[in-house]
């Protein structure tokens, strides 16, 4: 690239917009289409199992007997099938990435559950 076109790119990207976010302080908003994570409303399942089974990869598990769901969130492709099977319509796809986590144990565990009674007693 000779000194003139260079100039001429430089200058040029002085008045366009930024290429990029300006992350975190603009936090970039995703297309209500996107596949981010699944997310159980979990005072409505009733511990079917149907999810478990039409999970391709063997993200979740349930445990009928402890009232158990739980989904192992880096086994999962977002393909929605869960979601899709549910009779009780209680999972859902959010279009945000899976939340952070700063317990330790549970990050290198993956694993994200929720108690049914724990959450009926909140
Ligand atoms: S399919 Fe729905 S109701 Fe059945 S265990 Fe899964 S989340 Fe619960
Ligand atoms: S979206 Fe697909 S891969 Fe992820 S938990 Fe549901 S069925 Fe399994």
């Amino acid at each position: 690239m000779s000194f003139f076109q260079m100039a001429k790119t430089v200058l040029s990207s002085m008045f366009k917009k930024p290429a990029t976010l300006n992350y975190p302080v603009k936090p970039r908003e995703y297309d209500p289409i996107v596949r981010g994570h699944i997310e159980i409303e979990i005072e409505k399942c009733i511990f079917c199992g149907m999810c478990q089974r039409k999970c391709p990869t063997g993200a979740i598990k349930v445990e009928r007997a402890e009232k158990r769901w739980a989904i192992e969130p880096f086994d999962c492709i977002q393909c929605n099938n869960c979601a899709e099977s549910c009779p009780k319509d209680c999972l859902h796809m959010h279009n945000t990435a899976t939340p952070a986590n700063e317990n330790r144990d549970l990050i290198r565990d993956a694993r994200i559950s929720v108690d049914a009674e724990d959450n009926k007693d909140s």
